[in-house]
């Protein structure tokens, strides 16, 4: 209906017949779900997730599963307090990249299931909800990135022209190795580190994957690291279980702060992350 009635006001030839409906029902469907909240839980299907190509390809079924939220009992300090509010979920739960991800099958909050008081932030475009650590700037208003208005450089060709040095300083790092450490800095990633055995899948999925880079660029910027944090020294009395810490979280963090630095939540960081277009 829509459709006819666009081609009809923009006085073009209908070059579609009914024959091609399922296919323009499928994708209406997808902007549908990709565009409207639902709380954000259709970003499931949007157009960049290995999900939703597998779903226009025919090779998979979407399959919603509501979650038992432990976390709904908690006591949450939010910006604006409401009955509804109590039934949000985190956007970065359903990618598995929330910072308080919780178990698929239980429910239970695998990581920091300790904390009790979470603070939640709202994008102010897509009304999603994220928790302030997912989000990872406090900003007022907050913007997920969900519209991709940031202008961002691709960190890749801006450490190609400048070199490790015009993205990257030691004193950041550093930074960011104690705030890991100290827990001030909460992180996915470092929970993991330390309590590997928490969920291995989860520890897999939070690995890089696609990192455009040389090898030079990476012995640098590894080199890099282990001189800002002295880490280098400790490996080599053999700390083997540090190169992991290096790979595994400083690595990921390092890219998400400085994607941080350009105005990106660190939910969007990680759906960059995940289809490497920046690294
Ligand atoms: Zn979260
Ligand atoms: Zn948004
Ligand atoms: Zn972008």
């Amino acid at each position: 209906m829509l459709m006819s009635a666009m081609y009809i006001v923009l006085d073009s030839q209908f070059d579609y017949s009914v024959h091609d409906m399922p296919v323009l029902r499928r994708w209406w469907c997808l902007l549908l779900l990709e565009n409207h909240s639902l709380n954000s839980c259709g970003k499931i299907f949007a157009h960049w997730t290995e999900e939703c190509k597998q779903l226009i390809a025919g090779k998979h079924t979407p399959v919603f599963r509501l979650k038992r939220k432990a976390e709904q009992q908690d006591i949450e300090e939010t910006m604006t307090q409401t009955a509804s509010d109590v039934r949000r979920m985190c956007m970065a739960e359903s990618m598995q990249f929330c910072v308080y991800q919780t178990s698929d099958n239980t429910g239970e909050r695998l990581l920091y299931p300790e904390v009790k008081l979470i603070k939640w932030v709202q994008c102010k475009t897509c009304r999603g909800w994220l928790h302030l650590d997912c989000a990872g700037m406090e900003m007022e208003p907050f913007d997920c990135g969900c519209e991709d208005s940031i202008e961002h450089p691709r960190i890749k060709d801006a450490v190609d022209s400048g070199g490790i040095h015009a993205v990257f300083s030691k004193t950041q790092i550093k930074t960011l190795h104690d705030d890991l450490l100290s827990g001030k800095l909460r992180s996915n990633r470092m929970f993991l580190w330390r309590n590997p055995a928490t969920s291995l899948r989860l520890k897999q999925h939070l690995k890089i994957k696609t990192l455009s880079w040389s090898e030079q660029r990476m012995y640098e910027l590894l080199r890099f690291i282990e001189e800002a944090t002295n880490i280098a020294k400790k490996i080599k009395t053999g700390n083997i279980h540090l190169l992991d810490f290096v790979l595994d979280v400083m690595l990921p963090e390092l890219l998400i702060k400085a994607l941080k630095e350009h105005g990106i939540s660190r939910f969007r960081a990680e759906l960059m992350m995940a289809c490497g277009n920046v690294f």
